[in-house]
This record gives C-alpha cells, sequence and structure tokens, in this order.
C-alpha cells in the first residue's frame, strides 16, 4: 500500500510524494522546486529512491538536478531531449515499476507536445495527470492543437470511474467557476462548487478528485454530452456540434474567461 500526500510548492504546484511506509522509499511526481520535497523527505525520514516526470514546464522540473544530486533517485519521462537527467525516457505501451507497484504510461499531448501520464490499473486506481486534466478542469493548449488536447482528455476519461485523480495544480475552484458559467444547472456541479469552498476554507487540498467527479462536473469531459451542448446552446455559444468543435469552443471561453 502506498501512501500519497501533496508537497506544496511554487503558489499552487503539488508535487506529489508517493511512499512506502516499510521500506520508508519514496517517489515524487513532478518535483519543479527541490527544498520543499528535500524538507518533507527528511521530515518524514524518507529516502527518495525515484521521480516520475509528466512534462518539461519548469514548475515540473525545476528541482530535478538539485535532487538527483542528492539522492540519486532514477528519473522517468517523457522522450523529451530538452530536459536533463531523465534516466529512463517513456513513451505509450510502456511501464514503470514504483515501489512494486506498476504504472502504465499513457501518452496524452496537447498542453505540451511530450505530455505524459501515469496510471495504477488495480483496486485503487491511480492517475498522475500533470497539467492534462485538472480537477474541473484541464490544462491549456500551449503546444498542441484543440483536437489533440480533446483527444488525450478523452483517452483519460476512459479509465475506470473509480480512479483518483492527482494533477498538479491547485486550480479547482477557479475551474469550477467557469464550468458553473458553462453548464448553471448541473446540480452535480453545484454540490460540488460548495463541497470545494468548504475544503478550500480548511486550507485543504481538493485534490485528488476521482475520474466519476470528473465525468459529471468537468466541461472538458463533457463535450459529448447533450446536457453541455444544450447548456452551450442557450447560451448562445455552440459553434459546432462534434466533441471536438465544442472542446475547442470551451477552451477558447476558458481562456478568456
Ligand atoms: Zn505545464
Amino acid at each position: 500500500m502506498l501512501t500519497i500526500q501533496p508537497i506544496c510548492a511554487f503558489s499552487d504546484n503539488y508535487i506529489w510524494l508517493l511512499y512506502d511506509e516499510q521500506s520508508r522509499q519514496a517517489f515524487v511526481v513532478d518535483p519543479g522546486d527541490a527544498a520543499p520535497v528535500t524538507a518533507t523527505l527528511q521530515e518524514l525520514g524518507l529516502e527518495l529512491a525515484g521521480i516520475l516526470i509528466t512534462h518539461h514546464h519548469f514548475d515540473h522540473v525545476g528541482g530535478l538536478e538539485a535532487l538527483t544530486q542528492q539522492y540519486s533517485p532514477v528519473v522517468y519521462g517523457p522522450h523529451n531531449p530538452a530536459i536533463d537527467g531523465i534516466t529512463q525516457r517513456l513513451g505509450a505501451g510502456q511501464s514503470v515499476e514504483v515501489l512494486g507497484h506498476s504504472f502504465d504510461v499513457l501518452e496524452v499531448p496537447g498542453h505540451t507536445l511530450d505530455h505524459i501520464a501515469y496510471f495504477h490499473a488495480g483496486e485503487t486506481p491511480l492517475l498522475f495527470c500533470g497539467d492534462t486534466l485538472f480537477a474541473g478542469g484541464c490544462g491549456r493548449v500551449f503546444e498542441g492543437t484543440p483536437p489533440m488536447m480533446h483527444s488525450s482528455l478523452q483517452a483519460l476519461a476512459a479509465l475506470p470511474t473509480a480512479t483518483r485523480v492527482y494533477c498538479a495544480h491547485e486550480y479547482t475552484l477557479a475551474n469550477l467557476a467557469f464550468a458553473s458559467a458553462v453548464e448553471p444547472d448541473n446540480a452535480a456541479l453545484s454540490e460540488r462548487v460548495a463541497q470545494a469552498q468548504a475544503t478550500r476554507s480548511r486550507n485543504e487540498a481538493t485534490v485528488p478528485s476521482t475520474l466519476a467527479l470528473e465525468l459529471a462536473t468537468n466541461p472538458f469531459l463533457r463535450c459529448e454530452a447533450p446536457e453541455l451542448k444544450a447548456a452551450l446552446r442557450a447560451q448562445g455559444k455552440l459553434q459546432g456540434e462534434t466533441g471536438d468543435e465544442v472542446f475547442a469552443t470551451v477552451r477558447g471561453w476558458k481562456d478568456n474567461f
């Protein structure tokens, strides 16, 4: 059994810490900053055995050099030569061992072209999805195209609904405010907003969420849903009926929200 907890970095990043209580071995996902990782490892008496990288952005890789110098962990990441320090580069169809648990590698381009995600199938499925799928939202499409990003999100949407979704930022309240503008009559969404507000008022993380909750409330996973299309149509925003067209419309709206 893995223990998983967030390490807060910068203003709103989560560096996910996974560790085994017995062996005290740990992995971190996307260490953008080494200092809070080192502090947490020392506080908990853990040894850093490995690092998972999802994509090349600085707030996900900025702590790599310092951590590899201090701990010599195995470093898994995408096939992007621009990221220094990766010891094993991964693509779709490959899997990695994380403290005795197998994670499949999914290629999810769109936010960046090199973006990968890590999925553990099992009794409690786990997904580390970086900046592709957020709680209540999705990453900006910086390097890919909207259809590419939509296709990547659909691949994540097809994972088991019980999957726990560990994204890399605490953007949930802002994402849900936008989701509520898109689908003002979504009752599951209204309930989620109230819960997320209560969670944040206690200064706790709203992440992980579950894929079931995302499917019910996240507009970027609902581009094929008749309810979402009807909501767009009612607001005069529906520009096309296909999932890709709806995604492009919703993403473009969010970029200017
Ligand atoms: Zn990013």
